[in-house]
């Protein structure tokens, strides 16, 4: 789009502006109908003309009150309900269309004067977000606030290896400092300085009061009695750890802290033949921080949901080639499409249509004009059930990425699109180096939270649009679109060595792990067998080369 450093606002009141503009043509073109409604000289022309009206007059009534014309909407309600009786009784003499033509007047009137009493899209629901915290949440800098310098180094370390930027302190009187510099992500402090233990809650609690320590801070202490949990609590800490913590737990815990929720933006798609409608839609929802697209040939909806994967589908009912009970059926047919959350968003008032809407395949039924902030309500609700529910059927339980079927569905997806859009992809096949040995001598829960750990490195490194499965036990495989086999060995590499540096504690010893890995380049091997098989030939070859490596597959 042209416009693409227009505020969501801006956008909106240029989409008004221009619907404004139409109005007038969108009019002109009801009262010549109804001219010709007025000149027919038989049943079948009237009835003609009757429909062509109220296809028009049905747009006007559920787009006039969403772009500030309220009135415009009222009219053209009642215009479409007399179209509607005229259709039901199947009754077409002269008094449908000496109504109409009464109203027609009306009709103009109203689109004069735009009601300004519009509801203005939210920025954000949760409140705004600057642009600086943005960046201060890309960045991720903890502050590790310790004041043993091999503790603190070593917490230092294993945070840069998760992919946090970590700035060590040694004692609270620098905090302030540290953290005037640039804005922390979170906080990871000790609270004994000096033999006193009290001091460092105070500086911490007297700082997060007055707004000076606006991020998570995370208690990391020696100590374990109410007395400093309480202090640790007041002064603002959402999480109290006892020293020593494994280095994966408290990264955990970071994460928890940190995560907001649902930091994925919803993706909705909005299908409705009427342009302007449809934009409006997607700004109100942009507004609100969801990604959107707008579809308005509904023929077109299989390649956008094979494209875009919405996760609520937004859906007109009237549309001209196409209906949208029709679109819903389709969708429902698709078998990896068949749960996703359909509501129509339809003019329709009559409650038995929008029933027999919903029995098609609709999950709800939202009557235009609808607020904005319903709209996202109702939308956000629904999406975010699809989410947790989807997540639950694709997502391995314990780390959170893809599981097995879920992978191998995504890499055949990824090779049609990247067949189309005539891209590379290169796929990376990942095992853990000896770990039946971590399994057999730490212990099963150890060897889990090695496996979790490799995922979360992974999620770190990776960027939002890789896939990355949990194939079973310690075997994991990446997807990375558009990315050459070189560069997918420097980001594995990385990886490699980042993983290899993690330093995991057990009560009896410390241990580090490797991985070896294997990947394989699309279009040098064109199907989901040839090139997954590829990258398990090229990790075997790792693993007999003596594992702790990435290697290419020719
Ligand atoms: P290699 O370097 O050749 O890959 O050796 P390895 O020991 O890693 O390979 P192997 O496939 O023999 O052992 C994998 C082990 O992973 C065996 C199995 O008990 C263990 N495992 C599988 N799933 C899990 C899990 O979810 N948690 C834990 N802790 N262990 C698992
Ligand atoms: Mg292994
Ligand atoms: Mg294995």
């Amino acid at each position: 789009m042209a416009n693409n450093n227009l505020t969501v606002e801006e956008k909106m009141a240029a989409l008004r502006s221009a619907y404004a503009q139409q109005l007038e043509g969108k009019i002109a073109e009801i009262s010549d109908h109804v001219a010709a409604m007025l000149g027919a000289s038989d049943e079948k022309a009237i009835a003609e003309t009757v429909l062509a009206v109220r296809a028009l007059i049905h747009k006007l009534a559920g787009s006039g009150a969403t772009f500030g014309f309220k009135d415009v909407s009222m009219v053209a309600r009642e215009m479409e309900d007399a179209c509607n009786k005229s259709i039901e009784e199947n009754k077409y003499n002269s008094e449908i269309g000496v109504y109409l033509n009464s109203r027609l007047d009306d009709l103009r009137k109203s689109s004069v004067h735009p009601d300004i009493r519009m509801e203005k899209p939210r920025s954000h629901e949760n409140g705004d977000i600057e642009q600086g915290s943005i960046e201060d949440r890309t960045i991720r800098k903890v502050i590790v606030l310790e004041g043993d310098k091999k503790i603190q180094s070593q917490i230092v370390n294993e945070l840069e290896h998760f992919g946090f930027l970590a700035v060590g302190v040694s004692h609270p009187n620098d905090l302030a400092e540290a953290i005037n510099k640039s804005k922390p992500f979170a906080l990871i402090s000790d609270i004994v300085f000096d033999g006193d233990s009290e001091s460092a809650l105070k500086l911490i609690s007297d700082m997060h009061g007055a707004g000076n320590l606006d991020c998570p801070i995370i208690i990391h202490s020696e100590i374990d009695d109410m007395h400093h949990r309480l202090g640790a609590v007041r002064a603002g800490a959402k999480n109290y750890l006892i020293k020593p913590v494994d280095m994966a737990d408290m990264v955990n815990v970071l994460d928890l802290v940190t995560s907001d929720g649902d930091s994925d933006p919803f993706r909705v798609l909005v299908i409705d033949d009427d342009e302007s409608l449809s934009h409006h839609t997607e700004l109100v929802l942009q507004g609100a921080g969801m990604t959107t697209r707008a579809l308005n040939d509904p023929m077109e909806v299989i390649d956008a949901l094979n494209d875009f994967a919405p996760e609520l589908i937004l859906l007109d009912l009237y549309m001209p080639d196409c209906e949208g009970h029709e679109v819903a059926a389709i969708i429902r047919q698709q078998e990896a499409f068949d749960a996703i959350p359909i509501v129509f968003l339809s003019g329709e008032l009559d409650v038995e249509k929008q029933l027999s809407a919903m029995e098609l395949g609709g999950d709800d039924f939202l009557t235009k004009p609808i607020k904005p902030k319903h709209l996202i309500t109702a939308v956000r609700i629904r999406a975010s059930r699809f989410r947790e529910l989807r997540s639950l059927m694709v997502k391995d339980s314990m780390t959170g990425l893809y599981n097995h079927t879920t992978t191998k569905q995504m890499i055949e997806n990824e090779i049609e699109r990247a067949k189309r859009l005539n891209h590379s992809i290169a796929m990376a096949a990942l095992d853990i180096d000896h770990f039946k040995n971590v399994n057999d001598t730490y212990g099963h829960a150890v060897g889990d939270k090695v496996i979790k750990s490799l995922a979360r490195l992974m999620r770190q490194r990776l960027r939002g649009a890789d896939i990355i499965g949990r194939m079973g036990g310690e075997e994991f495989a990446a997807i990375l679109s558009g990315a050459t086999i070189e560069e997918a060995e420097n980001v594995f590499n990385q990886i490699r060595q980042a993983f290899s540096e993690i330093v995991f504690h057990t009560d009896t010893k410390d241990f580090s792990v490797t991985l070896s890995c294997g990947i394989a380049e699309f279009p040098a091997f064109d199907s989901i067998s040839s090139l997954s098989d590829a990258a398990d030939k090229a990790l075997y070859e790792a693993k007999h080369g003596g594992r702790n490596r990435v290697i290419l597959a020719r």
